[in-house]
C-alpha cells in the first residue's frame, strides 16, 4: 500500500488522500505541460480542484518555499564559500528560474495536502 504521509505524497506527485493516484499528469516538472493536473484522483476520486481559485493560496506556499530555499542557499554560501560570495548573486537568479516549475508543482501539492484528510486505513493491528 502506498504511503499516505503528506510529506511523501507532496514530494512524489501523489494524491494527498490515498497516496496512489498521480496529482500532475506529467511526472517531470521540466516538460511542456508541467502545470497540467488531473481533475480528480484516478484511484480514490478525490477532487483536486475543490473550488475555483483554490490554488491562489498556493502562491503563498510557493513564496515561502522560494524564500526558504534562498535562505538555505545563502547560509551555505556564507558558511562554506565566504570568499566567493559574489557567485551567490550570480548563481541565485538562474537557479531560481530553473527551480520555478518544481516549486510551482510542490506548492500546489502542499496546498491541497493542507486541506485534505488522509484516507482512513483499516485499523488492523492497532486494536484487538
Ligand atoms: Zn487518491
Amino acid at each position: 500500500m502506498a504511503s499516505t504521509n503528506k510529506l511523501i505524497t507532496i514530494f512524489t506527485n501523489k494524491c494527498p488522500r490515498c497516496g496512489e493516484g498521480d496529482f500532475f499528469i506529467s511526472k517531470s516538472a521540466y516538460t511542456r505541460n508541467f502545470d497540467k493536473m488531473h481533475k480528480r484522483c484516478a484511484v480514490c476520486n478525490e477532487n483536486f480542484v475543490p473550488e475555483p481559485g483554490f490554488y491562489q493560496g498556493a502562491l503563498y506556499v510557493s513564496y515561502a518555499l522560494n524564500v526558504a530555499f534562498m535562505l538555505v542557499y545563502f547560509l551555505i554560501f556564507v558558511n562554506f564559500f565566504d570568499d566567493y560570495l559574489n557567485y551567490f548573486l550570480v548563481s541565485i537568479i538562474p537557479l531560481m528560474i530553473l527551480l520555478t516549475p518544481w516549486f510551482y508543482r510542490l506548492a500546489r501539492r502542499a496546498w491541497l495536502a493542507i486541506f485534505t484528510k488522509p484516507q482512513e486505513t483499516s485499523g488492523k493491528g492497532y486494536r484487538s
